[in-house]
């Protein structure tokens, strides 16, 4: 499969720079071997290489003969990569090389994540940083750390450690498209805190509901595909039961990522009698039926059931009043998505996902995760979901964790020449988006605002899963690509 520590795949350089990738360990938090590895390679072409306290390296290349009076180009990848493996094979992220293979078009890994994301954007530049034929203006390659688990690389970056006003992301996954903007995020989240009710039993029955079944997805990058929302739908049955049938609530589960569409949610609750149950259950086939309508050609098989709870005398009860007030504000607040660019028609601004519901002796936690391009509407989605809980009596509030978005600007100059250059070469437009998740560009842009930024890459399927896989033939075009887009770079 591999030959003289390579892929032998083309262009050679850079297959060969991601095949040496490949062999550094490189989990998030891990990054002292990777960065020593960045600064070598630099210090051994003769460039200025420098690092920052974050271990974020910077290598400068000089403009090629009669390029000197072009604007300075940052070249941005990451340098970490997710360690998922699966579960049959022993693997050690901090220890073991990664087997990369090439298979029907495609580089794949055996049984762990590849790396793609973002080793192919650090393969590129080294080949480029290497590479004494080229033609273009000062180059200024940024590798940051530890993107994948907050982007702490890109946070710590001062505006000094770089001196380009042009910055090229190269970790976006699909071919033919640029990225110019990116959601910013915040957490909302919400307590209420009680004294649980002892439940006497008396005719009363307890009963498990459980909703499963729904496809779920990232909160970011499938919001707009209309999935159902577990939470949202056990808590549209949970209020009707309790205004029709005064059920009352023991416990809620529901949800378990922030980042998550929640695919399940669960609730005990106590009914009058066998008699009463009995309306439950319909109740609960009803909106089975009714969900499996509304999400047709959307969810597969959304399943409502309800199960006998065995009568247990420890079993609590959420007190009246904080389950009417609980109930009231997740089946009132907004989720999914809040609006869309008037420019870009299919694509997502704003969203919010109701992401957990959870309930345990006294406290009930709930949280939300809000992404937004645009700084300001990210702070009304999250106000908006603080009033509703204020007016709840929740007992906590906050929003927090907020990072901000990249503001998109179709007027970007270099966005101009990216689209004449791809058009030039492959005949066709390249598809221009705004990525609704977060990309580093979004923070490196606060702490250096006014570069002008594209992101864009090969493509790369199922990042962050051990089915991560690149495009070989993307690799390639992408790669030609930029050594054209840099020798169009506009002069200073
Ligand atoms: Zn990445």
């Amino acid at each position: 499969m591999m030959e003289n520590g390579s892929l032998n795949l083309n262009p050679t350089n850079v297959w060969s720079h991601f095949y040496e990738l490949t062999q550094i360990p490189r989990p998030s938090g891990q990054m002292r071997q990777v960065t020593s590895f960045i600064e070598n390679f630099g210090s051994r072409l003769g460039l200025h290489t420098v690092r920052d306290s974050a271990n974020n390296v910077c290598i400068r290349k000089p403009a090629t003969e009669g390029y000197e009076n072009k604007q300075t180009v940052i070249l941005q990848s990451h340098l970490d990569m997710v360690p998922q493996s699966n579960s049959n094979i022993q693997f050690d992220f901090s220890e073991d090389a990664i087997n990369a293979y090439v298979d029907e078009g495609w580089v794949k890994a055996g049984g762990t994540t590849l790396g793609a994301d973002n080793g192919i954007g650090v393969a590129v530049t080294m080949a480029i940083l290497e590479d004494e034929t080229l033609e273009h203006g000062p180059l200024e390659a940024l590798f940051t750390t530890d993107e994948e688990t907050g982007m702490y690389g890109a946070f710590a970056i001062r505006p000094e450690f770089v001196e380009g006003k042009i910055m090229l992301n190269m970790d976006s996954e699909q071919d033919g498209e640029l990225y110019i903007g990116c959601a910013g995020g915040a957490d909302v989240s919400v307590q209420f805190q009680y004294e649980d009710e002892t439940w006497i039993p008396k005719e009363d029955v307890a009963v498990k509901v459980a909703l499963t079944g729904l496809k779920g997805g990232h909160s970011g990058v499938d919001i707009h595909l209309g999935r159902a929302n577990a939470n949202k739908l056990l808590f549209r049955f949970l209020k009707e039961a309790m205004l029709i049938y005064d059920i009352r609530l023991s416990s809620v589960s529901g949800g378990t990522l922030r980042n998550a569409i929640p695919r399940e949610a669960f609730a005990t609750i106590v009914v009058d009698g066998k008699e009463q149950y009995e309306r439950i259950k319909e109740m609960v086939s009803g909106y089975e039926k009714l969900f499996n309508e509304e999400f047709a050609g959307i969810e597969d098989k959304i399943e409502f059931k309800t199960e006998f709870v065995t009568i247990d005398s420890a079993m609590k009860l959420i007190p009246k009043q904080v389950q009417e007030r609980l109930i009231h504000a997740i089946a009132g607040c907004p989720n999914n998505v809040i609006n869309k660019f008037a420019e870009l028609p299919d694509t997502v601004e704003t969203s919010i996902n109701m992401a957990i519901v959870q309930s345990n002796s006294g406290l009930i936690d709930v949280k939300f995760l809000a992404r937004s391009s645009s700084e300001s509407r990210k702070m009304e989605i999250c106000q908006n979901i603080e009033s509703i809980f204020t007016l709840a009596k929740a007992d906590f509030i906050e929003i927090g964790n907020t990072y901000p978005g990249w503001t998109p600007n179709p007027q970007s100059p270099i966005l101009a020449i990216m689209e004449k250059v791809y058009e030039e070469q492959n005949g066709t437009k390249p598809e221009i988006k705004v990525m609704h998740a977060g990309l580093e560009c979004g923070i490196i842009l606060s702490n250096i605002p006014g570069l002008d930024t594209v992101s864009f890459g090969p493509t790369i399927k199922f990042p962050h899963s051990p089915d991560e896989k690149v495009e070989i033939a993307t690799v390639e075009r992408f790669y030609q690509y930029l050594i054209e887009i840099l020798k169009q770079v506009p002069n200073k």
